[in-house]
């Protein structure tokens, strides 16, 4: 049987809950218990901080994984990625004090830069060669260059408010996070197989994320100017209506073209338009 393990608390316990209820398995919802058995499908649920995931997974200690790239990144542990998972999102940016003349990432050489990604910073430094002092710190990263603990900050960012907040701006993204499923690299076939039909599961969810499914009625005429509008490959379904002049379209489309869509479906004589949940889309 496979061990995931997955945040116990956190930003991206919630999500990764969601995305496997979503796939038809459930764990004990209990965060005090380390180890779960997960209904719906032959899985362990192990609860770590996010820090620890990538070292169990390459250790074996479980199989896969649920945590941000960021951290995969910083870990450096053998795992592998196999599937972003499309929540989580954030990057991991450079930011300096407001007042900074900014010229570019020269700026940096010399400096004192506080983060707690310090491997991914002297990374990323070593590559553009230039010469800062990474200094570690755990917690209130945004807090050092006020204090004059730092001259700037490396840390995650998503919407850029904890920045403006701590007069900060930010200069230099460096990477782009997401969480992801990691996997350890030595696992037998069995294991494997099994990992494949989980992400088989996980990818069905994500592709049917924000996807709506819309039926309307259609003077048949219309048809193929309507066709024309949406998207491609096999769908529409056309299905003849009782009266004999028309036809009801079905059709799945993602949520950010609807209205767009929806509105030039009606100027070709679209009615009685159903917007309807897409729960999953099994390819
Ligand atoms: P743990 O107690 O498990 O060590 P943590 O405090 O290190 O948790 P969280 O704040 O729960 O971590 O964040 C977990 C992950 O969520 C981050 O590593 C990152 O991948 C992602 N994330 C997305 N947006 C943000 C954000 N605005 N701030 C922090 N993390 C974010
Ligand atoms: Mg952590």
């Amino acid at each position: 049987m496979l061990t995931i393990a997955i945040q116990n608390k956190g930003r991206l316990n919630e999500d990764t809950v969601s995305l496997m209820r979503d796939a038809g398995i459930t764990a004990s919802a209990s965060h005090r218990k380390l180890i779960s058995d997960a209904k719906g499908f032959p899985l362990h649920v192990l609860y770590l901080r996010d820090d620890d995931i990538p070292q169990a997974v390459a250790l074996g200690v479980a199989d896969i994984g649920i945590v941000g790239l960021n951290e995969v990144l910083e870990k450096e542990q053998d795992v592998d990625v196999c599937m972003k998972l499309g929540f989580g999102t954030c990057r991991l940016s450079l930011a300096v004090p407001n007042n900074v003349e900014y010229t570019g990432l020269n700026w940096f050489d010399g400096k004192r830069v506080a983060t707690s990604y310090p491997v991914i910073l002297r990374n990323y430094f070593v590559e553009n060669n230039i010469k800062a002092f990474v200094h570690e710190i755990t917690g209130s990263v945004e807090v050092a260059p006020a204090v004059g603990m730092a001259d700037a900050i490396f840390d995650i960012v998503s919407s850029g408010g904890t920045l403006i907040q701590n007069g900060l701006k930010e200069e230099e993204t460096v990477i782009y996070s997401e969480a992801v499923l990691i996997s350890n690299p030595h696992i037998d076939e069995v294991r494997r197989r099994e990992i494949d039909k989980l992400k088989f599961r996980f990818q069905s969810i994500i592709e049917s994320r924000g996807m709506k499914y819309v039926l309307f009625n259609l003077p048949k005429i219309h048809v193929q100017e309507a066709v024309s509008i949406l998207p491609g490959m096999k769908s529409p379904t056309i299905l003849p209506l009782a009266a004999p002049e028309w036809v009801s379209l079905h059709v799945v489309i993602h949520e950010k073209d609807l209205w767009e869509k929806v509105e030039r479906l009606k100027t070709v004589g679209a009615t009685d338009i159903l917007v309807l949940a897409l729960e999953n889309v099994i390819k």
